[in-house]
């Protein structure tokens, strides 16, 4: 596979170092790790690592944020304003953050454009239009008491996100923190740092006081710890996974009982009935599956079809994934580029290997493909079982399972049979059962009759072991803000 990677020089490369205190440092260490392109295996470039001592610098540039000068004192409507002036910086720089994007993840330069561009500058957007709007409420007391409520900021906030879809989760975290009066010590993943410290750069120039967000590129297990552990944050929000999600939940419990909102794994149901548009749910399963290289928290990765349409659901099925175009994420007519990393493709070489050993029929891919590169071959697998490994477990890869069902009552409980509630689809023309569906998953996102369907408007988060609190929409106002009563005798 040959891949025409642009040159070096044709992209305004990021900032490389740690953003605290709206300067661009150095680690204390000295130290650096480098990010990966993951469609060559080379070296991009080096990046400071933070330590905990870094981690303990941004917060302080936090915290004096917080407590006194500009951000502090600054009216909602202006926090608003600069927010806007983001959004804006954001889409005046989209080719050029699309292409970082897709040098140091891996997607596709035309996804990366079309889905992780437009949705960022429309979190900012949405967020900035919050900022002055977020309100208490007053209270119905007996008298003769006047009581009110105010929503303010919690103070400083950790923030630690994945390397799926960098910009947009740097988004999710950022713009309702921000709305909402908070400061931010953020880690970007060691995979993929390059747009969050670009993004980094816009928010000086986009006026925000020094402080008030610090970037801190490094280790999960270093900084990560470091923010999810620290005596000074006050909450810390996380996206990754459910296994990390754990580790997060015990250092906040232990170390200053910080808020917690976790973002965590998926093993979605994508339910398909028999009356249902063939088409549309054929092609929903596909995207549903294999957006993104599967690496999607909301993959659709429990295809349950109906019985009666099973096979040739499974022969149509099959017939896409060959034809899906793999390879170079820069040329426009490729729909999958290399998985993340080394450890993220053998782990899901690893996954496929299970599904073959316990016995599901493999259908189509199963390989990697050559031997640059972490490119995976579309895979297919078909009568799988609820008890499988690949039936539990997320895989985080292009790998489908289908399953098959017979009737409502048994795909609902069947469906709900897992640790994870993320997000559960349902195909079908008959809204009774459309409906049924959607009251009975337990899961904090439902689609009906579509996949993937995102807007900053609407909550987003897990049931169960998918995680705790809410991102977006109004919902994630409330996770970035204490609520405080007011009691005035009159
Ligand atoms: P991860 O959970 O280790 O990484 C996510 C983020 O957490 C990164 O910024 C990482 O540096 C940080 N982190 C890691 N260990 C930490 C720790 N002990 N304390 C604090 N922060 C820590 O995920 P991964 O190893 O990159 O991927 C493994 C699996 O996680 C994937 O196969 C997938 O199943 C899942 N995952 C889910 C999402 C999601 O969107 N929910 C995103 C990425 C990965
Ligand atoms: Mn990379």
């Amino acid at each position: 596979m040959t891949m025409a990677t642009p040159l070096k020089s044709s992209l305004d490369l990021a900032p490389t170092q740690l953003l605290i205190d709206n300067e661009w440092v150095d680690s204390l260490s000295g130290k650096t790790f480098d990010t990966l392109n993951p469609a060559t295996e080379e070296p991009i470039c080096a990046i400071a690592e933070a330590g905990a001592a870094d981690v303990d610098r941004a917060v302080s540039a936090a915290r004096e944020a917080f407590e006194l000068g500009e951000w502090a004192e600054m009216s909602p409507r202006r926090r608003g304003e600069l927010l806007f002036a983001l959004a804006d910086l954001v889409e005046q720089h989209r080719d050029e953050l699309a292409r970082l994007e897709t040098l140091d993840n891996g997607k596709p330069l035309s996804q990366s454009l079309s889905a992780d561009l437009p949705l960022t500058v429309q979190c900012y957007r949405y967020y900035a239009g919050w900022a002055d709007k977020i309100q208490g409420r007053t209270l119905p007391v007996d008298r003769p008491y006047f009581s009110y409520t105010r929503h303010e900021p919690i103070g400083v906030v950790g923030q630690i996100i994945p390397w799926n879809f960098p910009l947009l989760m740097q988004a999710w975290k950022l713009a309702p923190a921000l709305a909402a009066g908070n400061t931010v010590v953020l880690k970007p993943a060691s995979n993929t740092p390059l747009t969050a410290l670009r993004v980094g750069e816009l928010i000086v120039e986009a006026g925000f006081p020094a402080g008030v967000v610090n970037i801190v590129p490094g280790l999960g297990s270093v900084a990560g710890m470091a923010i999810a552990s620290h005596p000074d944050i006050d909450k810390v929000a996380f996206t990754g996974s459910t296994k990390v999600g754990h580790s997060i939940l015990a250092a906040a419990a232990s170390s200053n009982l910080k808020r917690v909102t976790l973002e965590l794994g998926g093993k979605n149901p994508n339910i398909v009935f028999a009356d249902a548009d063939m088409d549309a749910a054929l092609a929903g399963a596909h995207f549903g599956l294999f957006f993104n290289q599967g690496q999607c928290c909301t993959a659709g990765s429990r295809l349950f079809v109906q019985d009666s349409i099973y096979d040739e659901f499974v022969d149509r099925s099959v017939e896409r994934a060959r034809n899906r175009i793999v390879g170079d994420p820069f040329d426009p007519e490729t729909e999958q580029g290399p998985q993340v990393s080394q450890a993220q493709m053998d782990r899901v070489m690893h996954d496929i290997e299970s599904g073959m050993r316990e016995g599901a029929r493999l259908l189509c891919g199963g390989n990697r493909i050559g031997d640059r590169g972490f490119f995976v071959e579309p895979t297919v697998f078909a009568d799988v079982r609820d008890e499988m490994t690949i039936a539990r477990k997320e895989i985080f890869g292009p790998v489908m399972s289908i399953i098959k069902f017979k009737d409502i009552d048994e795909v609902i409980r069947r469906a709900n049979q897992t640790i994870y509630g993320l997000a559960a689809a349902v195909w079908t023309r008959d809204i009774s059962k459309a409906h049924a569906i959607a009251h009975a998953i337990k899961a904090g996102t439902v689609w009906v009759n579509c996949y993937d369907v995102f807007d900053a408007a609407a909550p987003f988060g897990g049931f169960k072991q998918s995680g705790i609190g809410r991102e977006l929409g109004e919902y994630a106002l409330q996770e970035y803000t204490e609520v405080k009563a007011v009691t005035v005798k009159l």
